[in-house]
């Protein structure tokens, strides 16, 4: 099946009991049986509910995998994988991921006893050298955020299978849609739904998809065991926002394409980081696994002060200046002070984001608006 038809179709079948074309929110905490212990497959709502388990099978069918899970929230889902780990054992994780991530496994997992190792995934021999016997988990972030460095995902799979590490890919930036971890080898792909999934800036929700059954048993189990679900209405947001996830993210390439060029070609403009151009490091690596480079950029300017960039950050009138990305409104964002805060500085600048860097999350306006805002902005 083709992708367009695929989003607008997957996990939805008409109600059982109305047949309403649309999944129905079951507002629901709990399910009322024939006898004890005889059901209909529902027995308590943080367990299953009918609107998360038509998610989940569309989060299954939109990264080519078998088994979806929904959270409620994209580090929600994080928190689940590390959950797997006992003490001791070793992540190796690429050193300029999400912000929340890292904060999430040096300030709460780290203290349990776990341990992470940071390295520049983009150059795949770092991992391998980072291998140890207590290494039990590889997470990768590709595109990485915010200055696109791609990892070559089927290059880490055979890495990973080769020592018997679980392979995890935060696959947020981009999308079903451009990408599928599962297809290059990955076990479980992550998402912050939040972003491109959800699409429309309405929602916080995370997910898991996996292929093998063992997997997703453990990974359900920490689900509802711990309990970080989301509401049947969220579901049914993110349910909604697939449908159309094809037709945005093509439009989001092509606003993504022009406004790179025209950043590029900006006199006041230094450095633009998007994967599309050629001479990005990782284009040949991006060019292979990803169907397209997304509407996600970074860029310096040639004055490169905090408040030369604080002065374009003021100036957009329709770049909305917000943490996230992903929605249908094109976004900026100052990572140094905004969403990568968390990280120390010199960890940061060590990792190439310095203080005056940019970052766009470029909508599906009229891109002609879009550079006009920019044009105006940088002046
Ligand atoms: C936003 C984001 C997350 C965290 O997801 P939440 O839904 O905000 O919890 C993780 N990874 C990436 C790449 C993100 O952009």
């Amino acid at each position: 099946m083709k992708l367009a038809t695929k989003y607008i179709h997957a996990g939805t079948e008409p109600d059982p009991s109305t047949g309403a074309i649309m999944t129905p929110i079951y507002q629901t905490s709990t399910y009322v049986q024939e006898a004890p212990g005889v059901n209909k497959g529902y027995e308590y709502a943080r367990s299953q509910n009918p609107t998360r388990k038509a998610l989940e099978d569309a989060y299954a069918q939109i990264e080519n995998g078998k088994f979806g899970l929904a959270f409620g929230s994209g580090v929600a889902a994080t928190d689940a994988v590390i959950k797997l780990l006992e003490p001791g054992d070793e992540v190796i994780a690429a050193n300029d991921m999400y912000g929340g991530t890292y904060r999430l496994f040096t300030k709460i997992f780290a203290k349990y006893g776990i341990r992470f190792t940071y390295v520049d995934t983009t150059d795949v021999s770092n991992i391998s050298k980072a291998l140890s016997p207590a290494t039990k988990l590889i997470w990768i972030e590709t595109p990485t955020n915010p200055l696109m460095n791609i990892t070559d995902i089927a290059a880490v799979a055979a890495i990973a299978s080769a020592a018997n590490v679980l392979l995890c890919v935060d696959n947020t930036f981009a999308s079903p849609y451009l990408q599928n971890p599962l297809d290059l080898g990955a076990d479980i792909v992550m998402h912050s739904a939040t972003k491109y999934l959800g699409g429309h800036s309405d929602v916080i929700q995370g997910c898991l998809v996996m292929n093998d059954e063992a997997l997703r048993e453990k990974l359900y189990f920490i689900q509802k065991s711990c309990g970080a679900v989301p509401g049947p209405m969220d579901c049914f947001l993110v349910l909604r926002g697939i449908k159309t996830l094809h037709v945005r993210m093509q439009r989001h390439c092509e606003n993504g394409e022009k406004v790179a060029h025209y950043l590029r070609n900006h006199s006041k403009v230094g450095k633009v980081y998007w994967s599309g151009f050629e001479d990005h490091p990782g284009y040949a690596v991006a060019s292979k696994q990803m169907r397209g480079f997304g509407g996600m950029m970074s860029f310096e300017l040639k004055d490169d002060s905090v408040d030369e960039a604080k002065r374009v950050l003021a100036a957009t009138r329709i770049f909305a200046l917000a943490e996230s990305l992903g929605g249908v409104e094109s976004l900026i964002n100052h990572p140094a002070s905004m969403t990568h805060a968390s990280i120390p500085r010199e960890e940061r600048i060590k990792n190439g984001l310095s203080d005056s860097l940019i970052r766009l999350s470029v909508g599906i306006e009229d891109a002609a608006d879009l550079i006009a805002d920019l044009a105006q902005a940088i002046g």
